[in-house]
This record gives structure tokens, sequence and C-alpha cells, in this order.
């Protein structure tokens, strides 16, 4: 998981180009870094952290340039590598499922990971940074990466001439802006809301462009299938703000609220999400059932997005830690708790468990997205299969387990319906649909 941003322009870009990456910052927490290209020469700023505590304000008015890439990132990035035409600087968001055999290759191919000891530090985009520099240009560089690797991803690359941007399979989301004379890509279009880039138009499965002081350029589109648009950035990944593929996230959400809503109905007296990300979910079902709308949970704000974790002990100690309930409206309540997901059910058995120390009456719980049966290969939170509760019993006895009232998931047909897309277009991988 990474958010990336890449900004060209006229003048100074140092500002956009970190409150671009910052607004990114809801997609990973662990590392983000900089690069701008200054008097002619790449330098790149990787940090561990967070991307304010790291660049504060006067930090960043001693940066100077008028192009630049910015991430935040699971890994150290941006990564710089010598190309064959000059200095390249690159993040990636995305996974490769081969990196075994990618690191073999390059290898074989004369290259060397020499300046990195421990072989974590061989990350993704690591790899990407070597297969992509090693070719005569970016393009080039990055259809022998989408012949080579088995996943998916999106790349922002600073060079001594622009911005490059890529698009794999779909998966990974890159959208463009643009304003007076400057022009952007981000992996989301929240970013662009506050630092006054309109939305161009999302960067294409496949697509190749490249942004300088004339601006955006599509320079390659490879023809790569099948496309998957990645249905859990609608879900639960993107900030409710972004627009992904055309689809407002929120939107979506609120259609997927009304739909569960409208697949199982339910006397009851308010609903509440798990937040954040029930939030418009759970607004989508509201507005539907015409059932009050209360958040019992309040989301402690210092706490952090519990999936980030590596594993899955931590990410439920998380969750524990951020939610605090409100018990002034629980008691005596009969309560639709709205969630994007179930993985293991750990975290919801603690939700309703604490509903009904606190004397909810009844706790009926609706899930954004049907039950999930995968982990996922391309870099999202589940990592392993066994994690999945659905794979190891039926809905019934998940709602026994979870002791719930009721318990609703959403089917394929309505994120069909709630994101307007066809199913074929979209990635299922973790509802075992692939
Ligand atoms: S497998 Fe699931 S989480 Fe992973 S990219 Fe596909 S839809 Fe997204």
């Amino acid at each position: 998981m990474a958010g990336l941003f890449g900004v060209v322009s006229k003048k100074r870009c140092v500002d956009d180009l970190f409150f671009g990456t910052f607004y990114n910052q809801h997609r990973a927490q662990s590392y983000c870094g900089l690069a701008v290209c200054e008097d002619g020469k790449l330098r790149d700023y990787p940090h561990k952290g967070l991307a304010r505590v790291n660049f504060p304000k006067e930090r960043l008015d001693r940066m100077n340039g008028v192009y630049g890439i910015g991430s935040v990132s699971v890994t150290r990035e941006p990564v710089a590598e010598l190309s064959s035409s000059g200095g390249m600087i690159l993040s990636v968001d995305g996974n490769i499922i081969n990196r075994e055999q990618l690191k073999d290759r390059i290898l074989r191919d004369g290259g060397t990971f020499s300046g990195y000891r421990d072989p974590e530090e061989v990350t993704e985009a690591v790899l990407v940074s070597k297969i992509v520099s090693k070719a005569p240009t970016f393009e080039k560089g990055v259809e022998n990466l989408a012949e080579l690797v088995q996943g998916d991803f999106s790349i922002v690359a600073l060079t001594n001439d622009g911005v490059y941007a890529a698009r794999g399979w779909g998966r990974k989301p890159l959208i463009l802006g643009r304003k007076d004379g400057s022009y952007a890509v981000s992996s989301e279009s929240t970013a662009f809301a506050n630092t006054g880039f309109d939305i161009d138009r999302d960067v294409e499965p496949g697509e190749i462009v490249f942004m300088d002081e004339g601006g955006i350029q599509s320079v390659k589109k490879l023809d790569l299938s099948p496309v998957k648009f990645g249905t859990f950035e609608w879900i639960y990944t993107a900030y409710p703000t972004s627009v992904v593929d055309g689809r407002s996230v929120a939107r979506v959400r609120t259609n997927i609220g009304k739909a569960l809503a409208k697949r199982y109905p339910v006397d009851a007296d308010v609903v509440s999400p798990v937040p954040n990300s029930g939030r418009w979910h759970a607004t989508g079902f509201a507005w539907e059932s015409g059932l009050p709308y209360a958040e019992l949970f309040s989301r402690f704000d210092y706490s952090d997005r519990s999936y980030t974790p590596a594993e899955q002990g931590d990410r439920e100690e998380e969750a524990r830690i951020k939610l605090i309930p409100n018990r002034e409206f629980i008691d005596g309540q009969r309560i639709v708790l709205v969630d994007d997901s179930i993985v293991r059910g750990n975290q919801m058995l603690q939700q309703v468990r604490r509903l009904k120390e606190l004397g909810a009456e009844e706790v009926h719980v609706r899930v954004a997205c049907p039950p999930l049966m995968k982990a996922c290969v391309y870099g999202k939170s589940t990592k392993r299969d066994e994690d999945c509760i659905a794979r190891r019993m039926p809905v019934e006895e998940i709602q026994e387990v979870l002791d719930l009232d009721s318990l609703g998931f959403a089917t394929v047909d309505d994120l069909e319906g709630a994101i307007g897309m066809d199913r074929d277009r979209l990635c299922l991988t973790c509802w075992g649909e692939d």
C-alpha cells in the first residue's frame, strides 16, 4: 500500500508537492518521502513516519524545485536509481507476487542489491526501479515490468525532464489534475481538493503519462488484460472525498448502505457505523431505512488506522484502542451496526460485546461487502487466507459466534450496482470470485 503524488509547475512546487502527498496519508503511515528536481539535480528525502512530522514548514521552506514526486508507504520510498537516461527517483503503490523470480532475473541480468543488507529492504519499489531504470526509456521500462510482473502497480517517477506516471491493470488508482500552469498526478483525487487542482481524468489501466511545463501527455498505452479495478478502494481504502475511476467514493458507499437496507430490512432504533470506514455505508443505510443515524462509537483521533499494523493481532489491539463507546445512546437500544468488512471477526466481536455490556437490547450487523474468502495478493490488508472467518463457517454460524441478532453481507450484485461497473471489470479475488 502506498499513496503517490507528483507535480510539475512553472514555479516552486514544494508546497503543492507536500500537501498533495500529505492528503494521501490515509493510504499508508510507515514511511513518507519527497523528491524534487532542484537546479537540475534530483534529490530524494525518504523518512520513517508521518509526512507532517518529517516535513515541517521550516524544512519545506528550505526546499526548492519546480518538479517533484512524493509518497506515503509501508516500505521506504521513494527509491533513487541511476538510469540509462540519467537519474530516476520513483515510488510504487503495488504488490509483486513473483518477487523472488524478479530478484533472480535482475541478478542474472547483471544487476546487484549490494546496497541492501537485509532481504526485506529489497522492496517492490526497489525491484521496480531496477527493472524500469535499466530500459532505454521509462515507457520501455514499464513495458518490460508489465511483462515480468505478477501483481499490480501504479508508479510515479521523477527524472530531470519531468514526472512520469504509469498504471498497471487497474487495482491501484491514479488520477490527473491541473490548475493554472501546474499539473499533478495522485493516487487519489482528495489530494486535489485543498491544493486547488481540478480533476483532469484518471490515468487508464496500462497507460503511461509524462508531465512537464508543457502539460500532460499520454506517451504510451500498454494492452494489459484483464483490466480489474480495485473494488476495495470504494468500499474501504480510498478517502470518502475521492473520486476513483469516475465514481465518488462516498456515493458508492451510500449506495452499498442503501442496498443493504433493502436486502436486509430490520426493525431497530438506530443505525451506527463502526467508524471511520463504516460511516458512509451507515449513512446510506439510514437514508434508505429512515432510521436515525448516530455514532455509538467515537474514533479517537490520535490512534492509527487499524489495518496498518502488519499483524492481525496488532490490528485488533489498535481497533480496541481507537473506538470509545458513547454509552449515553446505547442503553436499551436496538442497534444496526454497519462496517466495511469482517475478516477474522474478532474486532466485530469486541464491539458487539461492548454494546451489549452497555445495555444494547439487540445488535444487528450489516457488512458492506460479501464474506471475505481469500487474502489479497495485491497488497491490501488481509495477508492470509486462514484469517478469513468466512472460510471456516457459514454466515449463520458467524452470526452465532459474534452473538448477533442478525447478520447481512452485501452481495457482488450489490457492489456491481453501487459502483455502477460490470463485475468482470472489478477485482473480486478476495471474495473468491476470480
Ligand atoms: S483482492 Fe480484494 S483487496 Fe485485493 S485488490 Fe482485489 S478487491 Fe482489492
